[in-house]
C-alpha cells in the first residue's frame, strides 16, 4: 500500500467514525490469529495520550492496522521517534500521522507555563518551540497545529532513518488535528 491509499482508508474510516457507522472489522479471533506471525500496518499514528483520542476508534481500524505511539502532547522524544523508526524500518508503514487535538491538556499546561517539575517539564520543553512560533495570543488550538506541524519537522530531523525514506518518497509525514466534538479528523497540509 503506497502513502496515498493509507491516508485514503485513514479518510474514509474517519468518516465512518464521525458518521456513528463504525464497521468494527479485523477485532476477532481470526484476525488475532492471521497476526501472529507478524504485522505490516498501514499507517503511524503520533498521537496524545488523552483518553478521548483513540486513534483506532477515530479512524475506524482493526487489529494490526495502526502502529499508534502515544504520549502527552504528541511530542517527537527519543522514545517515541525510536518507535517509529521501528515500524518503518521492520513493518513497511509508509504514512505518518502526527495527531494533535482540541483541547490538549499537554499544550494547555505549556501555554500556561510555569513549573510542573522534572517529567511533565522536560516533556513540555518539546512543546516549546511551538510556543515560540506561535503568536503572542495563540489559542491552545493554535499551538496545538503549530505544534503537530514542527513535530512533522522534527521527526525528519531527528532521525536518519525517518529522513531517508521521506526523502526518497518511500514515506509520507502528515499533521493532523482531531476536534473532539466532531470526532473529525483535519489533515493540515
Ligand atoms: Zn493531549
Amino acid at each position: 500500500m503506497t502513502h496515498q491509499e493509507s491516508l485514503s482508508r485513514l479518510k474514509e474510516g474517519n468518516v465512518r467514525f464521525v458518521k456513528d457507522h463504525l464497521n468494527g472489522k479485523l477485532q476477532d479471533s481470526s484476525r488475532r490469529n492471521a497476526l501472529i506471525g507478524g504485522q505490516e500496518p498501514y499507517a503511524i499514528i503520533l498521537g496524545c495520550a488523552d483518553s478521548r483520542v483513540v486513534p483506532e476508534l477515530a479512524f475506524d481500524t482493526g487489529l494490526g492496522e495502526l502502529f499508534t505511539v502515544r504520549v502527552a502532547g504528541n511530542v517527537a522524544n527519543s522514545s517515541s521517534i525510536a518507535s517509529i523508526e521501528y515500524a518503518v524500518a521492520h513493518c513497511g508503514s509508509k504514512l505518518i500521522v502526527v495527531l494533535g487535538h482540541q483541547s490538549c491538556g499537554a499544550v494547555t499546561a505549556a501555554v500556561a507555563g510555569g513549573d510542573n517539575g522534572y517529567n511533565l517539564n522536560h516533556l513540555l520543553g518539546h512543546i516549546t518551540p511551538a510556543l515560540a512560533a506561535s503568536k503572542e495570543n495563540a489559542s491552545v488550538n493554535d499551538v496545538v497545529k503549530k505544534n503537530a506541524e514542527l513535530t512533522v519537522v522534527e521527526l525528519k530531523n531527528r532521525s536518519s532513518i525517518i529522513k531517508n525514506t521521506v526523502t526518497s518518497g518511500e514515506v509520507k509525514i502528515v499533521a493532523a488535528y482531531y476536534n473532539l466534538d466532531s470526532g473529525k479528523v483535519d489533515f493540515l497540509d
